[in-house]
């Protein structure tokens, strides 16, 4: 363990526990600290920090009270899902209670007609896939992490997944979000049609990192499955070159369903863990799909097969039935953990950048592996320019992580310099609230304020996350021009 954690204050921990335990079961509280450190992380597992207080309520009328009693104690409060966040979004505050919404589970309704779900923000996002299924229908947007993580999380973070490049990100998938703010008031963003009148509120608390209310139903969209999908796995000897293929897929006018790339040192930690089938020997990977009816598809991949080929490809494959489709995607759909197989650690970067940028950036990654002497293995959603430049090193090494925090900010910052942004989908949390100081400017990180202000005036609901304080980056403009990078002194560490 590296700094001192802070110390709970047992007195102010009995408080609010028997606050809490007036209105829930004692299996709902949870205070002793064998029962609230699995809570200390998401998955972003450099920052620990054990909650105060751990409430699981399981109905409505429990979140409101638990937000009220917190509230009225001046009490923090983190909302928590299935944690897989990696921006550091659930990280308990010491002094606060962690509320997870795990126990809220339940599908309420599919209506296939008006081709909707309606769900608990604890519902698995493969598993509404899964209810849908009967009709004929799925959601969309599908994060690598989807057998895992909530679809609360999802709004939350505003995720994405392979698919978002043709189907949108959550946000263009969902309908209407319920909750409560930290006074425990009810909110309703969104309805069942297409518009409503008034300021978009519900793209704000879609992506608002659980800072403005906490979600209790969600409404998503459910789409017609398409009739049949095929992937095409391309080659190319050199990175730049796969970085170009991918702007070169759009330019020509195709939207794939999906468009990826991995490079080589992430082929190969992939393809001793899922056996997917990957070119070995190729620089880096594409892997493009195309989804509709069979002709449709077929078209597509002729077209797709055109472009790769005039970038350069070395070698193609298409999927040829749905079994192989599958395979090419396991390796993808796993690489972070197989990251897991060849570093003790593994910190995954989120950036968003030009596509036309992406032979650059690429080109920059590697210049930092040198200076920073950290391997990382790139895996992202290319057609997207959403890089995710994963950082191998060692969390109990304290050094290696400073270095690591150095180069991820290094390359943040080299993707807003390119004209992207800080986050695609991982959000910022605790791990990017640096960075937000370097996207925006002053005037626009009071407006951020102001709203939250609007919704949470004490400050309470999942404070120090995604909004930096002004001091915070006033602090930090003089530390950049000192020693150049950025690091989270105040944050326990691993
Ligand atoms: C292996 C792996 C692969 C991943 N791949 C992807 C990917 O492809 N695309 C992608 O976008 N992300 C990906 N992620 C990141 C992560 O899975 C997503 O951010 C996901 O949406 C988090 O959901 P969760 O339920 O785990 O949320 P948590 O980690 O529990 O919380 C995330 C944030 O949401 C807030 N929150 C959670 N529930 C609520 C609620 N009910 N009300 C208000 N706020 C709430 C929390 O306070 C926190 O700020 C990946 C993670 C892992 C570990």
């Amino acid at each position: 363990m590296g700094d001192a954690l802070p110390q709970i204050d047992p007195q102010r921990q009995s408080e609010v526990a028997r606050a809490l335990r007036q209105f829930m079961p004692e299996r709902a509280v949870l205070w002793q600290e064998e029962d609230t450190r699995p809570y200390e992380c998401d998955g972003l597992t450099a920052y620990r920090r054990v909650p105060m207080v751990v409430a699981l309520p399981e109905t409505e009328a429990q979140v409101r009270r638990v937000l009220q009693t917190c509230h009225a104690l001046g009490v923090p409060v983190v909302p928590r899902g299935a944690g897989t966040g990696l921006s550091g979004g659930a990280l308990p505050a010491g002094d606060g209670v962690l509320l997870s919404l795990a126990k809220f589970m339940r599908v309420l309704r599919v209506d296939p007609l008006a081709r909707i779900a309606v769900v608990q923000p604890g519902v698995r996002n493969a598993a509404i896939s899964d209810v849908a299924a009967p009709f004929g229908l799925y959601y969309a947007p599908d994060p690598s992490s989807q057998i895992a993580c909530s679809i609360g999380g999802n709004v939350a973070e505003n995720s994405g997944g392979v698919h978002c490049l043709k189907y949108g990100l959550t946000v263009h998938n969902v309908l209407r979000v319920k909750g409560y703010t930290i006074e425990g008031e009810p909110v309703d963003f969104g309805s069942e049609s297409l518009d409503a009148p008034g300021y978009d509120l519900l793209a704000l608390v879609i992506g608002s990192e659980g800072l403005l209310a906490v979600t209790t139903e969600i409404t998503v969209r459910l789409l017609p499955k398409p009739e049949s999908a095929r992937v095409v796995m391309a080659s190319f000897d050199d990175v730049e070159k796969a970085g170009d293929a991918v702007a070169a897929v759009i330019a020509a006018g195709i939207v794939p369903a999906g468009l990826e790339m991995m490079d080589q040192p992430a082929t190969h930690a992939v393809e001793q863990f899922m056996h997917a089938g990957y070119d070995l020997e190729a620089a880096a990977i594409l892997l493009c799909e195309s989804d509709g009816g069979a002709e449709e598809v077929a078209e597509e991949i002729a077209k797709v097969r055109e472009v790769l080929a005039a970038a350069g490809a070395t070698r193609m494959t298409v999927s040829r039935d749905e079994a192989e489709r599958l395979r090419f995607w396991s390796g993808r759909k796993a690489a972070f953990p197989a990251m897991g197989r060849i570093s003790p650690d593994y910190y995954c970067m989120d950036g968003t950048i030009p596509r036309k940028r992406l032979g650059e950036v690429l080109n920059f990654i590697g210049a930092m592996e040198k200076k920073y002497g950290l391997r990382c293995p790139n895996v992202f959603h290319a057609g997207d320019g959403n890089l995710h430049p994963l950082i191998l090193f060692d969390a109990n090494d304290p050094e290696q992580l400073q270095r690591t925090e150095a180069f991820a900010a290094e390359v943040l910052e080299k993707c807003v310099a390119v004209g992207g942004t800080i986050t695609g989908e991982h959000g910022v949390g605790v791990e990017k609230i640096d960075q937000m100081c370097v996207q925006f400017r002053t005037a626009e990180l009071e407006m951020f304020h102001a709203i939250k202000q609007a919704y949470d005036p004490k400050g309470l609901l999942n404070p120090g996350k995604a909004v930096p304080a002004l001091a915070r980056c006033a602090e930090f403009g003089r530390r950049h021009v000192r020693a150049g990078g950025s690091s989270h002194p105040e944050l326990p560490r691993f």
